[in-house]
This record gives C-alpha cells, structure tokens and sequence, in this order.
C-alpha cells in the first residue's frame, strides 16, 4: 500500500496501511505468506535495495506473486545475532554461501530470502564484516527442511546452504554494512498490530461466548483488557506515524512488542477464565487451541521479551 506507483504501490500512507492491517488481522485472516514481503522486504529494497532488485522484486511482491522469509536465526545464534556464521565467501561473478538458518518462517512457501551472512571474518568489532543477499531459496545448494510447531502447523524450516551460488547483483545495500541494516529493519518487524492482535479473534469469540449482560466481575475483567487493547494501540499509531515521518524508532517499536506480546498471552488465560473452554461452542474451542499452542512463540519471534527490554534500557540510560 506505502510504496511508491512506478513498483506497484499504492502510495498510501503507513496510517492507511495500518488501518487494513488492523482489520485483516482482526478478523483472523490468512496473511502470512505476503506479510514479511509487504513488511519488511519491500522497506528494505526501497531503503538500500539497487534499481535493478527494485525492478524486479517489488511489483512481482505488490503482485502477490513473489513472497520473502527472513534468514537471521541460526542453531547458535538467535539474541545475539552478531554471532551468526553462515558465511559467504567471494567466487566469481557473485559468492559460496555456506551454513544453516533456523526458526525460518514459511521458507516452504517463499521464494527467496534476505540472509544474514558473514563476508568478512569476525574481527574484534563483530558487527563488521555482516552482509545481507538476496537467496533463491529454489536455488541449488539450497535446502529447506520443514520443522513443526507445537500445534502440528508446519510454520517454519531449517534452511540449509551448502556450497549455494548467489550473483553478486543479489547484495543488499553495501558490502559488511548488514548489521545496520538489519538493526533498521527491526521497526518495522516489532512495532505493528501484528504484535498485539494474534488473541483477538478469541478476544472477539469470548465476548460472543459471553453474551449480552455479563455479570460485574466479567465486565470488569473484559474492561480490564479492553483498555490495554486501546493503550497498546495507541503507542503502535504513534510509532506508524513515527515511520511515516521517516524515523526508525526502535524503543518505541520494541516496547510495543513487549507489552503487546504479553497481552497476546493474557488474553488466553481470560479466556479460559471467564469461558470454560468444554462447555463453549466449536469456534471458541477451536480459537482457543490455536492461541495456546502457538503462544509460546509470541515473545520469541522478533526478538525475545528480555532482549526488547534491554533495548529500552540502554536507549534510556541517561
Ligand atoms: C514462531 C517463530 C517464528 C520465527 N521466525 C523466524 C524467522 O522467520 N526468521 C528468523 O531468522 N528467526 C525466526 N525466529 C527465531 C527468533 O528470532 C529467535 O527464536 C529469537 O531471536 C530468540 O533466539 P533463540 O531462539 O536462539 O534463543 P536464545 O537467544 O538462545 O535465548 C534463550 C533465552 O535466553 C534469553 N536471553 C538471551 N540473551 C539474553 C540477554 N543478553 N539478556 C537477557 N536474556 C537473554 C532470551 O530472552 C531467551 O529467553 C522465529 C521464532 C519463533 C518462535
């Protein structure tokens, strides 16, 4: 919707953008595929992308044609992302990629991937020598092997590189800049109603469950929730305004991930609470196992709790 007409965009503002968002979200529609192209690949290209990538991902991705995963995570390293060792090292005409990622979501459904990897040997600054590439993730030396989560969904894989080919024109912005690159794609990734409205269909349902005249205590707890819901989405208006002005505001995005993701989880919690998830119809139930099984993962994706917290202590220090 933000980008601009001559890549397929609609060149809407990020507040048009977050208002569909909102109700795709909300009504608990199937998203994932397009959501990290339209999130954080199509910024990035716009951002640091070549002509040449621009041309030729966007419109296919404003299409719906072309999907993206993110390839950060690896078996040893997830927080402290700087130690990732998936390395790329220069041949001719491009590099041999080399490693394996982790935690990859719908890699088994995407075409390509933007990859951390390292180009230049760790140094005594670690986040020297980090580059980001485009990977075919159909592309020979490529593998993607499906992991499953909790509830049985295939959500995410295990991508492995052996000896993958990737041209050189497939480089994301400069050549050992892809810490700061990553760094900056982290506001768009913590800061949206993504990281506070995965409960609300079962929030929605509850109230349904719940009927019309709830006894004191019930409406007590719903207005309880209903307030955070507002606050929460208060803060991630302002950090799509924030956005809009051509900011980064990691603070504000990675409090909005905290907070947001904790309330993710409380809302399953009142549900079982105030519904009692035996007696209650088809759609609560089924609302409600997909929320508990998959809520584990809400404080870990995108950066865990303890990490965002970090973040917002060290940017406050006076
Ligand atoms: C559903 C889901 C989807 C995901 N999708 C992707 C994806 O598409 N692409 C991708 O690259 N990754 C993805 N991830 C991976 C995710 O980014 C990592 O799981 C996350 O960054 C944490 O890394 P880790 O699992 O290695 O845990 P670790 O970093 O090993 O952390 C383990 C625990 O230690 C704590 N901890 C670690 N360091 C510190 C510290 N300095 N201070 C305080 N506490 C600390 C953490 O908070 C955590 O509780 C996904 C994860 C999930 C659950």
């Amino acid at each position: 919707m933000t980008w601009p007409s001559r890549y397929g965009g609609g060149e809407r503002s990020y507040l048009d953008r977050y208002a569909v968002l909102e109700e795709l979200l909300a009504a608990g529609a199937p998203v994932a595929a397009h959501w990290i192209a339209d999130r954080q690949t199509g910024p990035l290209l716009l951002r640091y992308g070549t002509e040449e990538q621009r041309q030729r991902f966007l419109p296919a991705i404003a299409r719906g044609e072309c999907f993206f995963a993110i390839g950060m995570s690896e078996p040893d390293s997830g927080s402290d992302l700087a130690s990732v060792r998936t390395t790329a090292v220069a041949a001719d005409g491009g590099w041999r990629v080399n490693g394996t990622k982790v935690w990859t979501s719908h890699a088994h459904h995407s075409h390509y991937m933007i990859t951390l990897v390292r180009t230049a040997p760790r140094g005594e600054d670690r986040h020297q020598g980090l580059s980001q590439l485009i990977v075919d993730l159909h592309g020979e030396g490529v593998e993607v092997r499906p992991i499953k989560l909790l509830s049985g969904e295939p959500h995410f894989n295990e991508v492995v590189f052996n000896e993958a080919f990737v041209p050189q024109e497939m480089l994301v912005g400069e050549l050992g800049d892809g810490w700061k690159q990553v760094t900056s794609e982290l506001a768009y990734e913590r800061s949206g109603p993504e990281r506070f409205l995965s409960t609300y269909p079962l929030l929605a349902e509850t109230v349904r469950e719940l009927g019309p005249t709830p006894g004191d205590g019930v409406t007590q707890a719903l207005g309880a929730l209903y307030s955070r819901l507002a606050a929460l989405r208060e803060l991630s208006v302002g950090v799509a305004r924030r956005l809009e002005a051509g900011a980064a505001p990691a603070v504000e995005a990675a409090m909005v991930k905290d907070l947001g993701t904790r309330f993710e989880v409380e809302v399953i919690e009142a549900a079982r609470r105030l519904v009692d998830p035996e007696q209650a119809g088809e759609r609560f139930q089924r609302l409600y196992q997909a929320a508990l099984t998959s809520a584990p993962g809400f404080t870990l994706r995108g950066g865990t709790s303890e990490i965002l917290r970090g973040i917002v202590a060290r940017e406050l220090r006076p």
